[in-house]
């Protein structure tokens, strides 16, 4: 009876506990020095809030991982980096950078959207790598895939997104000219001689390379298939 109660009590404790303790990040799987994957903490949600993460935002907090990387710059400097991704991609992500810097693999800068008010050009220019940034497709209540943190982009500057409209060349960032030839050689170019091509499309993604009627050099996505398998009602 004693047993039965100390139990009840401590069951009670423990509701409570996941009830009202602030939002803490633990540890998930990846582990490797200065790598990490965490749910994501009270401290990084202020950073996001009302600006990746938007007032409107449907995805919930509890899907979403703050993943810590090392990388090294074109010099050889070893950096810090993060990126918010999904949970179902977080380790795949934290692997992928992890044989990237294992390489040398030059990455400029890995700082979250938010650091850049949310605004992908801003950040694209800047040549930003990162996941997550909440939006719905245009005209649509279908969350993108980076809206889900299912898709990365690297080095932004050097590996725009390119789409001819009517004849006329549409560049992002619009400062990115200079990289639309990729016969051109230039230094942090994805193709599919590039390490971080052959490790994404290994851990599963799709390179944005790839389409035919635009291109998004920079981009890595998860299949329409296992998106839709993974949030079905998402529509
Ligand atoms: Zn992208």
């Amino acid at each position: 009876m004693i047993k039965r109660a100390f139990l009840r009590s401590f069951l009670l404790l423990l509701t409570v506990y996941a009830l009202y303790v602030p939002n803490t990040a633990f540890a998930l799987s990846f582990k490797a020095d200065g790598f990490a994957v965490s749910t994501i903490d009270n401290a990084t949600f202020n950073r996001m809030k009302g600006k990746t993460y938007k007032d409107d935002c449907t995805v919930p907090l509890s899907e979403l991982r703050h993943v810590k990387v090392l990388y090294k710059t074109i010099d050889n400097k070893t950096m810090h980096g993060e990126i918010i991704c999904n949970k179902h991609i977080a380790d795949d992500v934290a692997e992928i950078f992890y044989e990237l810097y294992k390489a040398n693999y030059p990455i400029e800068r890995i700082k979250l959207m938010d650091d850049y008010n949310a605004d992908d050009e801003t950040a694209m220019r800047d040549n930003n790598t990162s996941s997550f940034n909440f939006r719905f497709i245009s005209h649509s209540t279908k969350v993108s895939k980076h809206g889900l943190g299912l898709a990365v982009d690297l080095n932004t500057l050097y590996n725009p997104f390119v789409l001819t409209v009517n004849g006329k060349l549409h560049v992002e960032p619009a400062t990115a000219l200079k990289y639309v030839d990729r016969s051109k050689n230039f230094n942090y170019k994805i193709d599919e001689n590039d390490l971080a091509y052959k490790l994404f499309t290994k851990h599963g993604f799709e390179w944005g390379g790839h389409w035919k009627t635009r291109k998004d050099y920079q981009h890595f996505e998860l299949p329409d298939a296992k998106v839709k398998a993974l949030y079905p009602n998402n529509k």
